[in-house]
C-alpha cells in the first residue's frame, strides 16, 4: 500500500537552534527550509499529493504565494519539491483538485481543462478526476430509523460521475502519460459501489473513494468492503484523506493500493491525545509554550497577576529539568513538578499523569529517525512550529513504516 502525503508547504528550518530557539542568521525563509523528505534520511511517504485548491488558494487557504505557484507550474512538482533528491527517490506525484475547498458551492468552480492544465504543469504521475464532495453519510442507524437520503447527494454523485467521464476522454485526447484515477462519491456502501462500477465501465482501472475522511472507522470499513465486491481484477483503489492504520491489512485485502492523509502532521499539534506516535501507542506532547507565545500568560502578565520575569523563570526551569532528565540527571518527579507548576500557570490544567507515561517510557530514545536522534526529548514538546512539525515528520515515518510491511505482506 502506498502513502501519499498531501502537500501544504510543510517546511522546517534545518539549521534551527533549539537551545537558543533562533533561526540561523543567514536563513532565507522557504529558500533554505526543507520538506520532510529532505530532512529525514528516508522520505516518510511514497509520494506527494498536490492539490489545485491548495496551490490556487481556493476556499481562502492562501498557503502558496503567487511566486511559489508560478515556480511550481513552471518547473513541475518534482523540481519544486526536489523529490528526486530524496534518498528513496523518485517519489511519485499525485494531482488532485481539492474538492473540500469548494464543498459549499453549487458546482465545482473549475473546468476539466483547467484541472488537466494544472496536472500537466505539475507533471503528475497520477491524476484524480474532478469531483464534488457529498457532505453526509447514510449510516445503518439512520437507515433503521427510516431516514432517507437527500436529493442533493444524488445530484453531487451525478456531477462527479459526469466530470469523471469527461475527464477520462480529455485525458486520452491529450495523450497524457499519467495514470488517471476516477473519483467515486457516495453516501453508503451501495452508492459507492454503484459509482465504482460506473467508473470501471467508463474505462478506469484506478478509482478513488472520496468523502470518507471524517467517517467512523466501521463506516469506512463497511464501504470499502462493499466496494471490493464490484472490483474487477485489475482495478486498484485509493482512499482519499483516510489513514486508519489498524485497518491497513483489511483494506489491502479489499483492493486498496494507496491512500493519502495529513493526519500524522495534524495530530502532532492539533490533538488533545495523540501527538507523538509510536508503533505501539500514541502519547500526549508536553505543553510548554513560550511565555511570549501563550495568550493566557500574556493576559496574566498584562493584568499584573504575574510578572513577566516570574513566568519566564517557570518556563526556563521546565526546559532545564527536561534537558537534565534526558541526560539522566533529573527524576521523573522533578520534571513533573516543574511542568505542573508551569501548566497550571498558563492554562490551569494538570496533565502530569499523561506526561508521566511519556517520561517513563521515553519513546524518543527508541526511535532511530533523524528527528528523534537529533532532538532527543525536545521532540515531545508542544512548543513552536519547528518542534511541532518535526514531531509530525516523525509521525509520518511511523505511519510509513506501518504501511511498508503491509506492502510486502510481512
Ligand atoms: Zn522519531
Amino acid at each position: 500500500m502506498k502513502f501519499f502525503y498531501p502537500d501544504s508547504l510543510d517546511l522546517v528550518d534545518p539549521e534551527f537552534d533549539f537551545k537558543s530557539e533562533e533561526h540561523s542568521t543567514h536563513r532565507v525563509r522557504h529558500r533554505d527550509d526543507v520538506f520532510a523528505h529532505e530532512l529525514l534520511e528516508e522520505a516518510p511517504y511514497h509520494g506527494l499529493l498536490v492539490s489545485r485548491s491548495m496551490v490556487y488558494g481556493t476556499g481562502g487557504n492562501q498557503r502558496y504565494r503567487q511566486s511559489q505557484r508560478f515556480r511550481l507550474l513552471r518547473t513541475g512538482a518534482r523540481r519544486f519539491f526536489e523529490t528526486d533528491q530524496a534518498p528513496n527517490a523518485p517519489l511519485q506525484i499525485m494531482g488532485d483538485c481539492g474538492a473540500y475547498a469548494y464543498v459549499e458551492q453549487e458546482t465545482p468552480p473549475v473546468t476539466v481543462d483547467e484541472v488537466l492544465d494544472f496536472y500537466e504543469s505539475c507533471r503528475c504521475d497520477y491524476v484524480l478526476s474532478v469531483d464534488h464532495v457529498i457532505p453526509g453519510f447514510h449510516t445503518e442507524r439512520q437507515k433503521s430509523e427510516g431516514k432517507s437520503i437527500r436529493e442533493e447527494w444524488r445530484r453531487r454523485q451525478e456531477i462527479t460521475l459526469s466530470y469523471a467521464r469527461f475527464f477520462l476522454k480529455e485525458h486520452q485526447a491529450r495523450d497524457h502519460s499519467s495514470v488517471p484515477i476516477g473519483i467515486a462519491q457516495g453516501w453508503d456502501g451501495d452508492s459507492y459501489a454503484q459509482a465504482v462500477e460506473a467508473l470501471q465501465k467508463m474505462g478506469y482501472d484506478y478509482v478513488a473513494l472520496g468523502g470518507l475522511a471524517s467517517l467512523a472507522t466501521e463506516d469506512i470499513a463497511s464501504t470499502v468492503e462493499r466496494v471490493s465486491g464490484v472490483l474487477r481484477d485489475a482495478t486498484r483503489v485509493h482512499l482519499l484523506g483516510v489513514s486508519r492504520a489498524r485497518e491497513f491489512r483489511r483494506f489491502q485485502n479489499w483492493g486498496v493500493a494507496s491512500f493519502d492523509s495529513t493526519m500524522p502532521l495534524r495530530q502532532a499539534f492539533m490533538d488533545d491525545k495523540h501527538n507523538y506516535h509510536t508503533p505501539e501507542k500514541d502519547y500526549l506532547a508536553i505543553r510548554l509554550p513560550k511565555v511570549t507565545g501563550s495568550n493566557q500568560l500574556q493576559k496574566k502578565v498584562n493584568e499584573e497577576k504575574i510578572s513577566a520575569s516570574e513566568a519566564f523563570e517557570h518556563e526556563q526551569k521546565c526546559l532545564r529539568a527536561l534537558r537534565r532528565f534526558d541526560r539522566d540527571k533529573a527524576s521523573v518527579e522533578e520534571v513533573l513538578d516543574r511542568v505542573r507548576k508551569y501548566e497550571l500557570l498558563f492554562n490551569g490544567r494538570d496533565q502530569t499523569d499523561k506526561y508521566r507515561e511519556l517520561l517513563e517510557d521515553r519513546p524518543w530514545k527508541y526511535c532511530d529517525c533523524t528527528v528523534c536522534r537529533r532532538l532527543g526529548i525536545e521532540v515531545t514538546l508542544l512548543r513552536g512550529k519547528e518542534r511541532n512539525k518535526r514531531r509530525g515528520f516523525h509521525n509520518m515515518r511511523v505511519l510509513f513504516e506501518k504501511v511498508a510491511p503491509a506492502l510486502q505482506g510481512r
